[in-house]
């Protein structure tokens, strides 16, 4: 059971938790990101029940209404054995997934599994992109070809589902799957050009990870202004949109005045328990916004991150402690 002072920032132990907190995210009218804890198992048990935990977590959503999608750490579901291991795990939940309507982001760690998450993200990402004929044909009436250029698909419908839930065709630039790119790396701004013509979304953040100063930035306003440019180049090539993920409301201006200019849809990402009011305030003002919903039992040492990476939520745990 999780403790009232960590269920600010973990929906609970279960599924069934993580699912009545999606539902008052309902409300008002915030989606959420399911992540189920964890990160470098080893143990292939372990790894296979995660595989399995998420499967079953994308029946749950998709037998709701709620506007929900799931994320997943690589080193979760098998990077640390290996990239053969994680990328055939990542497609057996992307599979049921898709069949299932359920957006799959993949979630980024540290640089030394940039090049690993980047491959098996782009091969499932084309490869389960939804049937974009439709939008191919229109777009060929009109004399343009580029939707069926955009690599080999293979439907996420029908067929392989237990349940028969197909999968609609998404616009240019959607899909069924998300990767996250981080700011503090020099080489993001090539992968994000690289992601360009993939099917699925970015998510832009400032990046978690202590990285070595050869190919990161380290100081903030370094990583800040790289955090502008990016979300420049997004917002001027990125057809289908980008996902703001972060609490600064500098760069969530940036975003709404770079939206402005350029008409890009975008989307706001904050974890749960930081800036929970700006979240519900950007939703009431018809902003898209998503909030990352961690679950499970393995919540303790994502909790004592939150409360470390800032003094106002050392207080927060001090104060209930005390109260
Ligand atoms: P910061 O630069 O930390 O802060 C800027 C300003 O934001 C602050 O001055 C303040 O005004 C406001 N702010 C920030 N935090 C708070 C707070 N707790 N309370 C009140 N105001 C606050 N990183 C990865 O490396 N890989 C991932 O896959 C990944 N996924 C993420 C998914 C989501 C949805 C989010 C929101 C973050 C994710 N991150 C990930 C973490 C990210 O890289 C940053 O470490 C984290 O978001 C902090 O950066 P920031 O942009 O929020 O703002």
């Amino acid at each position: 059971m999780i403790p009232p002072i960590a269920s600010r920032f973990v929906a609970g132990e279960s599924p069934a938790k993580a699912i009545e907190h999606v539902q008052q995210l309902d409300d008002d009218e915030v989606g959420a990101i399911l992540n189920l804890l964890g990160e470098h198992h080893t143990d292939p048990d372990v790894i296979a029940e995660d595989v399995d935990a998420y499967r079953s977590l994308a029946d749950s959503i998709a037998r709701t209404t709620f506007d929900a999608c799931i994320s997943v750490k690589p080193s979760q579901i098998g990077l640390d054995i290996g990239p053969e291991e994680f990328e055939s795990n990542l497609e057996r939940i992307v599979s049921h997934a898709a069949d299932r309507d359920v957006f799959v982001w993949v979630d980024m760690e540290d640089h030394t599994t940039t090049d690993a998450t980047l491959e098996a993200y782009e091969r499932l990402a084309r490869e389960y992109a939804p049937d974009r004929s439709a939008r191919a044909e229109e777009v060929a009436g009109a004399g343009a070809t580029e939707a069926t250029e955009i690599g080999s698909t293979k439907t996420a419908e029908s067929g392989s589902g237990t349940d028969g839930v197909m999968v609609e065709d998404g616009a240019v630039g959607e899909g069924v799957l998300g990767l996250c790119l981080q700011a503090n790396l020099k080489r993001t701004r090539e992968d994000l050009e690289r992601l360009s013509d993939v099917p699925g979304k970015v998510r832009l953040v400032k990046g978690a990870y202590d990285e070595p100063k050869s190919i990161a930035y380290k100081e903030k306003e370094r990583v800040d202004e790289a955090y502008r440019t990016l979300l420049e180049d997004a917002f001027e090539n990125r057809d289908g949109g980008i996902a703001v993920g972060s609490h600064d409301p500098a760069m969530i201006e940036y975003a709404r005045e770079l939206h402005e200019e350029y008409g890009t849809p975008y989307e706001v990402q904050m974890l749960m328990g930081v800036r929970d009011d700006a979240q519900r305030d950007l939703a009431a003002d018809g902003v898209t916004v998503y909030q990352y919903v961690p679950y499970g039992s393995r919540w303790l040492s994502y909790f004592y991150r939150r409360v470390r990476e800032r003094k106002e939520n050392l207080l927060f745990a001090v104060r209930a402690v005390l109260s």
